[in-house]
């Protein structure tokens, strides 16, 4: 069965501003969604932020193995309620790309626990991206490095976890460097932030950039059930310990119940 990926779109720049919608007429979502739908291995479709829940029903998670998520202009428009589904979802087995300016995306930075920030400039200067994990599933069929020639720079230092993997760094025009592939594991689900990807350029139409997102896919895919409850914290009485044990001392608790959040 086909990878099924779900491209989260915010589409406002696109319908908003000429030159977006020039060099993504159906949107940066559907390119994204088109560029995987090569790949007999995977069936993209695409929602965004003006779809009902913002196209992120309970349903259309428990039918998504992968969510790609871009966004920059209209972060704060996302409902509390959908972030905290597609946080669950990933805690309970769903893969997640969050690209670009995702990076201060709710629901990223609801999974990282800091602050997400970096530094930037609009300059259409060039990137080049460089691969930092050779072997990395990620780094499949791309070279030593590849260059952008016109993105907007992100610069160190990144205000995020220090993660599982660092799979490619960026070196921009003006001197800047940013860690630009960075993996993670929250809870049963696999992270990947990648960062090029601004909305003026026609990032998502690079053939390499394209094949990082592919592969990303592939690598954040977990065919296992997803867990059902992945924030249970249950009670275990003394009767049901694995070894016999006797109870000692004074306790705050009664057997099963829930206890505090
Ligand atoms: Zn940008």
């Amino acid at each position: 069965m086909a990878i099924r990926v779900t491209v989260w779109g915010e589409n406002v720049h696109e319908r908003k501003n000429k030159i977006v919608a020039e060099i993504y007429p159906a949107g940066m979502h559907a390119a994204i969604a088109d560029a995987l739908n090569n790949d007999a291995g995977v069936t993209a479709s695409t929602v965004t932020l003006q779809d009902p829940e913002h196209g992120l029903t309970a349903q259309k998670l428990a039918e998504t193995d992968v969510l790609i998520w871009w966004g920059h202009a209209a972060h704060g428009d996302v409902a509390d309620a959908v972030v905290e589904r597609v946080c669950d979802a990933v805690w309970s087995g769903m893969g997640a790309i969050f690209l670009h300016s995702a990076h201060f995306a709710k629901p990223f930075k609801r999974l990282m626990g800091s602050p997400c920030n970096l530094t930037w400039r609009e300059a259409g200067e060039r990137e080049r991206i460089w691969l930092t994990s050779r072997n990395h599933p990620i780094a499949a069929g791309l070279p030593d490095h590849f260059e952008l020639e016109n993105e907007e720079m992100y610069g160190e230092p990144f205000g995020v976890p220090d993660p599982m993997e660092t799979v490619f760094v960026s070196w921009f025009q003006g001197g800047e460097v940013f860690r630009s592939g960075l993996t993670y594991k929250r809870g049963a689900g696999s992270v990947f932030y990648f960062r090029p990807g601004h909305e003026t350029y026609p990032t998502y139409h690079n053939a390499h950039v394209q094949r990082v997102i592919l592969n990303a896919v592939k690598w954040a895919y977990n065919p296992a059930a997803r867990l059902a409850e992945p924030s249970a914290a249950p009670n275990v009485p003394v009767a049901e310990a694995l070894e016999p044990i006797e109870e000692r001392g004074p306790r705050l608790h009664h057997d099963g119940e829930e206890g505090f959040r």
